[in-house]
């Protein structure tokens, strides 16, 4: 498993959360998995401990670069998963505050740091079969970030006998066909790839380089999130370009949905709550409501909460949430944002929060613990977003009790049970569905949740249907297991 980001080391979205938690499940399966994070700085503040494994020459475009890999080992919570974690170490690339851009601003060598990465990879492909006799079946990849290593497998890497490269699978996985890896034509030799590689055939994207669209072309199975964000990124609209290049490949294209960690976001143990609760016994949840009102100074009344934690960009629709505050200001319900992301945004919401400050919490920043506060203090999750792989959020509120009010699309038209009168006869009902991407839409979606809030026997049924929601890692990662022994089988 090749990863740019995992919980616990290093996150910047749900991406990490994937990463963290699939590779123990398929541990648990009885895969031996080794995951590969690169050794960037914020891995020396995560409490974990590494110990040296080996040196590897990596081979760079400027000449070989030495590269110390480092172990940790992690345990599942449950059951007998064990996963070896390995480091990429490069100071001068990885050893850095941002994973991926700093203040804002991309780092300007993001294409060396990921092929170095990629690269190195292979190296660790090269020195476990030749060191530790252990050969790679398969190489599970997410976004572009690790994409260079399905287009180094077939190509640079393909007649290296230490590496048996023909003998290793690729999967990978789009977590958001938005973010491709998009760098200038000019950079492309920074890949170490041969020249003719910079065709439309392969990398090259309208006279960039695009890592994505290489990783899609050169993997032997893609994978998206859920099974309709791998419909609509078919589709110009979700396919951001490349909606062709993944149409060519629809017969190695398959959606599996996200679980979640379900020990570390588990309501009855959350150590980040103020007080737990559980499906049957929820009084720990209005505790944790009023806690999360005293948190953000707001008045300890019993109006509907919304909450909102995502990153500040248009995908996540929340500019729409945004024209309609004054609308749902004059309804009697507070809202608490935790963001980080677009400039633009964060001041937009700044301003708003100082005008009703008595109605709006907003926390600027990344803060792990108050994502957690907010999913138990809540009554209602908003999630507009304009298109959603998957999204785990909306997860997060259906095991803790907030009630989903999400856009119908991507994931969250795959993980919300809308109320309409069929599902909540059957008890299915868990959340609202945003029909459109538009505010008027989001604000009549709200108006009836809030409206449905105050009907206790509905609310609590929707409340009861999600929390008892299978959003667990297992079902999803049978689905991969399935899929990777097919592919190593069929060879
Ligand atoms: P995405 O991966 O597109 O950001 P997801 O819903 O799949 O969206 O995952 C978002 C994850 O990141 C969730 O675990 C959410 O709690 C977390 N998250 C997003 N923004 C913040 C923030 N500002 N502080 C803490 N956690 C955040």
């Amino acid at each position: 498993m090749v990863a740019s980001e995992a919980v616990p080391y290093a996150k910047t979205g749900g991406l990490a959360d994937v990463t963290g938690a699939l590779p123990l499940e398929l541990a648990k399966l009885g895969h031996d998995v080794i995951l590969l994070l690169p050794r960037y700085r914020c891995l020396n503040e995560s409490g974990r401990s590494f110990h040296p494994v080996c040196w590897l020459r990596v081979p760079t475009p400027q000449g070989p670069v030495d590269t110390l890999v480092e172990e940790d080992i992690l345990l599942a919570g449950q059951g007998d998963g064990r996963l070896r974690v390995w480091t990429i170490q490069n100071q001068a690339l990885f050893d850095r505050p941002g994973l991926y851009q700093n203040q804002g601003l991309d780092y300007p060598d993001n294409l060396d740091r990921f092929s170095f990465f990629c690269r190195a990879t292979i190296e660790v492909i090269a020195y476990l079969r030749s060191s530790c006799r252990w050969n790679t079946d398969l190489l599970h990849l997410h976004d572009w970030q690790t994409a260079l290593c399905a287009v180094y497998l077939k190509t640079i890497a393909q007649d290296r006998q230490d590496v048996a490269a023909p003998e290793v699978r690729s999967v990978l996985t789009l977590h958001n066909v938005g973010y491709q890896g998009l760098f200038p034509g000019g950079q492309f030799e920074h890949t170490g790839l041969p020249l003719s590689l910079f065709n439309p055939e392969a990398l090259e994207y309208y006279a960039s380089v695009n890592l994505l669209k290489g990783g899609i072309i050169y993997a032997d199975y893609v994978t998206t999130v859920s099974p309709t964000y791998a419909r609509e990124i078919l589709t110009p609209e979700f396919g951001f370009g490349l909606e062709g290049v993944l149409r060519n490949r629809e017969d190695r294209l398959l959606g599996i949905l996200n679980g979640i960690d379900i020990d570390r976001w588990n309501p009855e143990t959350d150590s980040y709550l103020p007080a737990n609760y559980s499906v049957s016994d929820r009084a720990g949840k209005m505790a944790c409501k009023q806690s999360l009102q005293r948190e953000f100074q707001l008045p300890e009344t019993s109006a509907p909460v919304l909450g909102m934690i995502a990153r500040l960009t248009s995908q996540k629709g929340l500019d729409l949430a945004a024209t309609i505050i004054p609308e749902l200001m004059a309804m009697d319900v507070q809202l608490v944002l935790l963001g980080t992301g677009e400039p633009d945004l964060e001041a937009t919401f700044k301003a708003l929060q100082a005008r009703y400050s008595h109605r709006i919490g907003l926390r600027i920043g990344f803060d792990e613990g108050l994502a957690h506060r907010i999913e138990g203090g809540a009554d209602v999750f908003v999630m507009p977003s304009r298109y959603e792989p998957c999204g785990l959020s909306q997860l997060y509120s259906l095991r803790y009790g907030t009630v989903p009010v999400v856009r119908k699309t991507g994931g969250l038209a795959d993980t919300v049970v809308p109320l309409i009168p069929q599902a909540r006869h059957a008890g299915r009902a868990t959340g609202f569905y945003i029909e459109a991407d538009r505010a008027d839409a989001l604000l009549a979606a709200l108006r009836n949740a809030v409206k449905v809030y105050q009907d206790r026997p509905i609310w609590e049924g929707l409340i009861e249907a999600g929390m008892t929601t299978d959003v667990s890692w297992a079902r999803s990662a049978n689905d991969y297991d399935r899929l990777f022994v097919t592919l190593v089988r069929e060879g």
